[in-house]
């Protein structure tokens, strides 16, 4: 049996693109040597995968920054601002990527978005009513030479036509219909192509099929495919799904001439249904997605061969593979040098998949299997027990009931308490929570780590700088205040380091977009609070002010969905454990004389499903919860803010309300506050702070910029619920410009409240 990877993550095993790209943007190496850097990358990804005996290894799923944006550059979408620069090929897709500021001109990135349910991001490419799409394959069939001539043959990889067209912005009047018979004519073009340079196997990445199609999609799809395969072609058609089941379209693909078809036996809850009712036919491959491309536990053979015994059985051809890229997963465990085998013969990153699909392949061509050692090895894994449970989190899970779901008395009635407890001035002024760590703040921290200088040392650091800022909020005019967050790397790290239950790699990166990089951490057992996380901070940070101080906490949705989840509980268990753990925290903030407790949701949205139908009843209805879970046990005076990275919550607002937190701030300046009218149409009760200025920029805001924001506010939201803040965390910003723009905005609060 074959076995075939979708892609192969492309950063380097200790993330050599990134370093280089980032040389490279500082103008430190040439051209040259960044494409030189690549292509060893490349040759050394692809050996990996010869070395462990893969049949349908990639290629062009390499990308200097995104898989998408390549694929708009092979269309030719390349907006006018950016052709403008007049700079090369190169600088103009980093253009595109990361915006352009020099002598050639000034323009801003390409917008990025979250690649489906992953913590991938894309960027969006942009059609223009003047864009013509004309194919450009120099990448793709470069890179299929390139590995040619190491005697590799392999699988050139594009995102396919019908997910461009849904991925694409059209910022003129035309739409993807007026689009479609062009994009369709450039990759029937790109097929004559490959079959000019003997390509024997293409795969078009389809990952919108996933999602819920409605006629009109379907009819796009169709349109787009019947020009696609206008031409006969020797050239064979592999049809890439991930993320989910194709079950809108699965009758339809089975019927048109792929040569293959790959399908997501992880994520898909009804693909296996979907070959049971419909058949697969026998002339073509099924590439079965059964190795999962985005967690990092062991694949369970038995469970594997299964599946693969009955599609067999079904007379159906199959090529074993990947759920999805690798992307999404870490090079290699080679490099976890901390972490003792008891922990690391679970996991399975990259590299080690690549083992795993060609075991499983030879697993498969054997009669008997199950008498073979690698079997066996691997039944192991998964019969002994792996010491991750803990009775006491268990029996506290077990004893959670309705009521604890639900915080009392009703916020309207906490509302008018509160303002009493506070008595806050109307439109308060605060923060989100972090401020600019500055270099020295960093420099400490890795001195602590390196022992270079003691944990008391480092303490009195961060006590001074929290003093210091609490000095600075003060003098700035703030109403409500925050410590600063100095003592934090990461929203998620920082706690996990607190909680049982988590496990911390050294280099298990994974990208997130261009050239960042994530380290989630693994979530190995049954999670509990193991000790107080930011309880002294937040009561230091208090006992220097007469203001109110707010205790600043991450969530239990956002840590679980940056680490990589456990599969033998349910992501609702999980997520209910970390709930459990994060509440200790609040109720031992508050009891420690802390009456505003801020806990970041940013990264809420982040799992919602694919597919509209299961939002409410495959994630909302625990996720929500669970928030409620964290603070439902505080009085009635104590005021829980949440926060939000992001206002594209204009269709789930009723969930957002129901998470119950007294207030939330968001970021809603970049969206045109359209989100304002959606949340006055619902009735949103909870009190909000929409971000009046955008920090992802160094830009100071103007007092009358700001005051035109709120007033703007103002005409949708009730005086008595709208908080003044910026619209995210201050820690990636600087000194002076912080400053600036927070006098202005409590200038602008003052001018507005007159
Ligand atoms: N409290 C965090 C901060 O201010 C929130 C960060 C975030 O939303 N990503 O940095
Ligand atoms: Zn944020």
């Amino acid at each position: 049996m074959k076995t075939s990877v979708i892609g192969f993550p492309r950063v380097g095993t200790l993330r050599e693109l990134k370093f280089a790209s980032e040389k490279y943007f500082r103008h430190e190496i040439t051209a040259q040597e960044l494409t030189g850097i690549a292509a060893d990358l490349r040759h050394i990804h692809w050996m990996t995968q010869v070395a462990a005996g893969i049949g349908f290894i990639p290629c062009n799923d390499f990308s200097f920054y995104d898989i998408v944006l390549d694929t708009a550059v092979l269309l030719g979408i390349v907006p006018r601002r950016y052709r403008e620069l007049n700079v090369s090929k190169l600088d103009t897709y980093f253009a595109m990527a990361r915006g352009y500021q020099g002598e050639s001109g000034d323009v801003k990135a390409l917008a990025m978005k979250k690649w489906f349910n992953t913590n991938y991001h894309y960027i969006v490419p942009e059609i223009e009513d003047d864009t013509v799409i004309s194919l450009d394959c120099e990448k793709l069939t470069g890179e299929y030479e390139e590995a040619k001539a190491l005697g590799i043959k392999t699988k050139p990889v594009v995102i396919g036509p019908y997910t461009m067209l849904k991925l694409c912005r059209y910022v003129g009047s035309k739409n993807a219909e007026d689009f479609a018979d062009d994009v369709a004519e450039a990759y029937r073009q790109l097929i004559a192509e490959c079959d000019e340079e003997n390509v024997e196997w293409l795969q078009f990445d389809e990952p919108s099929l996933v999602r819920d199609m409605d006629d009109d999609d379907k009819a796009l799809f169709h349109r787009v495919y019947e020009r696609v395969f206008a031409d006969r072609a020797d050239c064979k058609i592999l049809l890439q799904t991930y993320f989910g089941d194709v079950r809108d379209v699965y009758e339809d693909i089975i019927n048109m001439p792929f040569a293959g078809i790959g399908l997501d036996f992880i994520e898909g809850k009804q693909t296996g249904q979907l070959i049971d009712r419909y058949g697969f036919p026998g002339d073509k491959v099924l590439f079965a997605g059964l190795v999962n491309g985005k967690n990092i536990w062991r694949n369970h053979y038995d469970k594997t061969l299964n599946v693969v015994g009955q599609l067999r059985d079904k007379k159906i051809d199959v090529v074993l593979s990947t759920s999805c890229s690798l992307l999404h997963v870490p090079y290699t465990l080679k490099q976890e040098t901390k972490l003792s085998q008891d922990y690391l013969r679970f996991f399975a990153f990259a590299e080690e998949k690549l083992i795993e699909l060609s075991e499983l392949a030879a697993l498969a061509e054997s009669y008997n299997y199950t008498e073979l050692e690698a079997y066996h090895k691997n039944q192991e894994l998964f019969a002994g027990t792996r010491d991750c449970n803990s009775d006491e989190v268990r029996q506290r899970l077990a004893a959670v009931t309705e009521a604890d779901y639900a915080r009392l008395p009703k916020r309207s009635e906490r509302q008018a308490l509160q303002k009493k407890e506070f008595g806050l001035p109307e439109l308060p002024t605060t923060t989100i929570g972090s401020f600019p760590q500055t270099k020295d703040v960093k420099s400490q921290r890795a001195q602590l780590r390196k022992g270079e200088i003691s944990e008391q040392e480092y303490v009195d650091f961060v006590k001074g700088k929290i003093k210091e800022c609490v000095k600075w909020q003060e003098d700035i005019g703030l109403d409500v205040l925050v410590h600063g967050e100095y003592e934090r790397n990461d929203m998620v790290e920082y706690f996990g380091e607190a909680l049982g239950g988590f496990l911390f790699t050294e280099k298990a990166w994974v990208q997130s977009y261009g050239t960042r990089c994530v380290k989630p951490p693994v979530i190995w057992g049954d999670v509990y609070r193991k000790k107080p996380i930011t309880v002294d901070w937040s009561v230091y940070a208090q006992s220097l002010t007469d203001k109110i101080m707010k205790g600043m906490l991450t969530g239990p949705v956002t840590i679980l969905n940056w680490s990589f989840p456990r599969e033998d509980i349910s992501i609702k268990e999980s997520i209910s454990q970390i709930a459990l753990a994060i509440r200790d925290e609040v109720l031992d903030l508050e009891a420690h004389g802390i009456k505003m407790i801020q806990i970041d949701e940013a990264a809420l949205r982040e799992k919602l499903p694919l597919r509209k139908s299961d939002w409410y009843t495959e994630y909302l209805d625990f996720a929500i919860p669970a928030f409620r879970l964290t603070h439902s046990g505080v009085k009635a005076e104590t005021q829980i803010h949440t926060h939000m990275c992001y206002s594209e919550f204009t269709d789930i607002i009723p969930a957002i309300d129901d998470m119950d937190a007294d207030v939330i701030t968001f970021e809603a300046s970049r969206s045109d506050l359209q989100i304002l009218d959606s949340l006055r149409e619902n009735n949103f009760e909870t009190e909000v702070g929409p971000g009046v200025y955008d920090i992802h920029s160094p830009r100071v805001p103007s007092v009358a910029e700001i005051v035109k924001a709120v007033n703007v506010m103002l005409t949708k939201i009730g005086r008595d619920k709208l908080w003044i803040n910026p619209d995210c965390g201050l820690k990636t910003r600087g000194v002076p410009e912080t400053d600036a723009s927070l006098r202005n905005m409590v200038e602008a609060a003052r001018q507005v409240r007159k």
